[in-house]
């Protein structure tokens, strides 16, 4: 038998915003994909009418796009990046317009006895709820309607009389998952709901509309969040009802806070664009998200995803959840940020120096001495702010090294003026030049490194810690290096 064409499917629904946790799987998706080279495709999954928000699947569209994620089939942005179009022969890939496929096969489930009208009222199902709550019982719809005659049934709905469609599930057994990560899974069909599958407004739910044109558009894998395993009974219910063949179920763990919790929007941003906003880089997030519950090896960290997708593998998923390490993405980022080039770098971290500060040479400047240490680029305002500063206050670290005397101080920083002024103007770039220079000046003297370059790097910076004085120097360039010194000399001989 010939092997199928892998295909898997992106589908979200437009919410508004890209979940961190969907973006995983649409990286394993498209992984998969390039891997075995099938297709992608991304499809809309808009049945909830009530959850409509406008220009959400274009927003979607371009955060996929910045991720370098580009599905080859089904929704997508127009050349200009201002409409959507549809390609691909499964369409159409908007899951709303697919609504009489979707009767059609309910229509067909209710043919077979494989599913039923409901006229139950919200105020049934309600008080049915809050009996079965009081009692201790599971949840769940008591299957009145089940019994009902199906001529009768079709009888009341042609009256006008609301209704929504349910499965007609097992009542008894148990049915096995075999999910692609976790293995074979069972369920007691007896706590499983006699699902809806078409709402009162005409809709078919997730349910059905998803399996319906993953079979229609022949999706080989699905990829999804564990929260739909307890679903995928009802799903092969749906699939062997019509006698199609079954996918590959994979069923991915969630993603979670260091202390085990579900990563959710109370405790932090659990949306993609918020990362992206913040600074953190596509591709770092990528890298981060690819490794998130499952790494090829333990010795690599850094991937670029055509290095990944040859090694991804379903079943090396971690089955017990991926924590979501901050720390690890917040390496990662400092990693990308670094491989930029200077240009794209510096026009990113630009608009996190003061604004009022005229002199652009300086604040490239600047902007270069932290490169390598920044994980986020707004963390240069932070970082940075003493550069900036009109004066400097030297209250809160000293000038002096160790047990020296201030006299000491005074002495070194007078002599560093004068080195720092006769340095050779075109060798003011080269923080090695610079540093030789200067210590060979020191050296001179017969003085310490330590006890020269320490009232020296807290002139520059009253900082405890901060870059070398040689980088301050570069940075500042001269007349503001000679400025600080002065400075630090002033409060010095107050
Ligand atoms: N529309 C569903 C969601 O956004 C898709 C789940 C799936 O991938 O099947 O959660």
């Amino acid at each position: 038998m010939a092997t199928k064409r892998v295909r898997v499917r992106a589908a979200p629904s437009p919410t508004g915003y890209m979940h961190i946790g969907n973006l995983r799987t649409y990286i394993y998706d498209m992984l998969l994909a390039k891997q075995k080279g099938g297709d992608f495709v991304l499809r809309i999954e808009d049945t909830d009418q009530s959850r409509f928000v406008p220009d959400a699947t274009e927003s979607f569209c371009r955060t996929l796009k910045r991720l370098g994620i580009i599905p080859n089939e089904g929704v997508w942005l127009s050349e200009d990046g201002k409409s959507l179009t549809q390609r691909g022969n499964f369409g159409p890939y908007i899951q709303s317009e697919r609504k009489a496929k979707h009767q059609a096969y309910a229509q067909q489930l209710l043919d077979m006895g494989k599913a039923y009208y409901c006229f139950c009222t919200q105020e049934r199902l309600d008080q049915m709820r809050l009996t079965q709550e009081a009692a201790h019982q599971p949840t769940g719809y008591d299957g009145l309607c089940r019994k009902i005659d199906p001529a009768e049934a079709k009888r009341r709905v042609e009256g006008g009389e609301p209704s929504v469609i349910r499965l007609k599930l097992p009542k008894e057994g148990s049915v096995t998952v075999n999910d692609a990560i976790r293995g074979k899974v069972t369920f007691d069909w007896k706590l499983i709901d006699d699902q809806v599958i078409i709402k009162q407004d005409g809709m078919a739910t997730y349910h059905l509309a998803a399996m319906a044109d993953d079979h229609d558009m022949e999706i080989t894998h699905i990829l999804r969040g564990e929260e739909w395993l307890s679903s995928a009974p009802k799903h092969m219910f749906i699939y062997e009802a019509f006698g199609w063949e079954l996918p590959v179920f994979a069923h991915l763990p969630l993603l979670l806070n260091p202390d085990r919790t579900k990563l959710s929007k109370r405790q932090g941003d659990v949306s993609v664009e918020s990362y992206l906003d913040k600074g953190y880089l596509p591709e770092a997030l990528f890298n981060f998200l690819a490794l998130c519950g499952w790494n090829p090896s333990d010795k690599q960290e850094i991937y670029t995803p055509d290095e990944l997708s040859p090694l991804f593998d379903l079943s090396k998923i971690n089955k017990s959840g991926a924590i979501f390490n901050l720390e690890k993405l917040n390496w990662l980022n400092n990693h990308y940020l670094r491989l930029r080039p200077m240009e794209n770098y510096v026009s990113m971290v630009m608009p996190f120096l003061p604004a009022d500060e005229k002199d652009l040479d300086f604040k490239r400047r600047v902007a270069v001495l932290f490169w390598e240490r920044l994980n986020l680029p707004s963390e240069i305002t932070n970082l940075s702010s003493f550069m900036f500063q009109a004066n400097l206050d030297y209250s809160k670290v000293s000038l002096t090294w160790k047990d020296h005397a201030k006299d000491e101080a005074i002495e070194r920083l007078t002599a560093a003026k004068s080195w720092i002024e006769q340095l050779d103007d075109s060798k003011m770039a080269d923080v090695k030049n610079l540093e030789e220079q200067i210590k060979a000046s020191i050296q001179s003297k017969g003085w310490g490194n330590g006890d020269t370059l320490w009232p020296l790097r807290v002139a520059l910076s009253a900082q405890d810690k901060s870059p070398s004085p040689f980088e301050l120097i570069v940075a500042y360039g001269k007349e503001r290096s000679i400025k600080r010194v002065d400075e630090a000399l002033a409060y010095l001989v107050k």
